[in-house]
């Protein structure tokens, strides 16, 4: 039997989120939900993830497109594999590039996508970065508030770079390699929260693929060429998952109802054509119940994850950083549709065609 291996490390694909500044203002947090949990029964020897089929759709999944369940929000491959949905997308997606190609800076492989592992978040502060303070309190906040954990760098390759910039600015998600995250001296405490929200995985909470449902965007007031900040995640061709049940105005990833307003008349307001308050001083609630599903608890500190130094067996299929790859010969091989079995190498967490 073919062993399937899942590498919680994803393409190094990200998106440099550029963030408005917003002003603190009165808190408003709502409830997220609890999630909910999932039981298997095991009747016969044939597993399944559940016990009654869901309905088949065709998604893209490390870059093979594959038939799966949709049961409950989870995709389910060959009955018994569970796809994580932050790798799971309805849109092909290109993971393996040409040799010389450029990262196209402009993909992400989604919200919940690169992710850390073991929980734990290394960071390197610039030593002329003004007011390091800010960093300090935002890191304290987050570790107080959730199962991570960060870490001053030592040699790490994966790591966050506090560092002066123009504004305030993060990927998305673990990237792979040094990652900056930018703070000019405006930048606040609250700032620096939300800029650590990206670089852990989140999107804005304006770019929820249901936000329809309770805001409206006023593209009209909206900035020339900024009408992109505006767009959902998927709008964006981004991948992703919601860990809550509805939007949250009280998220410290919400934009303000002026943000990139050209007139100032609101850009977002509520479906009532009210406007409402957003804050930047703490994680909201759904925040929390949303950044602990992404991360979960886990007692001993580290959880099992393969790393691509570890022994394949030659014959079997793995995931390795995002991909799904066939190992023969010591060697690692892509299905590529036009052309076949391609051999492909890594380098800092892309895959690339030799
Ligand atoms: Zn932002």
């Amino acid at each position: 039997m073919r062993r399937l291996r899942f590498q919680i490390l994803l393409p190094a694909l990200a998106l440099l989120a550029s963030c408005s500044k917003d002003v603190p203002e009165d808190m408003e947090v709502t409830e997220g939900t609890d999630p909910t949990v999932e039981t298997v029964s095991l009747e016969d020897a044939t597993e399944v993830a559940y016990p009654n089929p869901g309905s088949v759709t065709e998604v893209y999944f490390a870059g093979q497109q594959l038939p799966v369940e949709q049961i409950n929000g989870d995709y389910i491959y060959q009955g018994d594999i569970l796809l994580p949905p932050d790798m799971v997308s309805h849109e092909e997606v290109e993971v393996v590039f040409d040799k010389d190609e450029e990262i196209p800076a402009n993909k992400s492989v989604g919200r919940t996508s690169g992710r850390w592992t073991n929980n734990t978040v290394y960071y390197s502060i610039e030593s002329s970065l003004d007011n390091k303070t800010r960093v300090y309190d935002a890191i304290k906040h987050w570790e107080a508030n959730t199962n991570l954990d960060f870490v001053e760098r030592t040699n790490e390759s994966n790591y966050i770079y506090f560092v002066t910039g123009s504004g305030c600015s993060s990927y998305v998600g673990m990237v792979g390699g040094r990652q900056n995250i930018t703070l000019s001296s405006s930048c606040s405490t609250g700032n620096t929260i939300h800029e650590i929200g990206h670089a852990i995985g989140l999107w804005h909470e304006q770019s929820r693929i249901d936000r329809e449902n309770y805001i409206t965007i006023n593209y009209g007031n909206i900035q020339s060429g900024r009408e992109h900040n505006f767009h959902t995640y998927t709008q964006q061709g981004m991948d992703g998952d919601e860990y809550t049940s509805s939007l949250d105005f009280g998220s410290i990833m919400m934009y303000g109802p002026y943000s990139f307003s050209s007139n100032g008349k609101p850009t977002i307001v509520k479906k009532d054509g009210s406007t409402f308050s957003v804050q930047r001083s703490a994680l909201s609630t759904g925040d929390k119940t949303g950044i602990n599903n992404m991360y979960p608890y886990t007692s001993g500190g580290n959880t099992t994850t393969t790393t691509p130094e570890e022994t394949y067996v030659n014959g079997e299929m793995y995931v390795v950083y995002g991909v799904y790859l066939l190992r023969n010969n010591d060697t690692w091989y892509y299905y590529n549709r036009n052309y076949g079995w391609l051999e492909v190498f890594n380098r800092g967490g892309y895959w690339f065609y030799k």
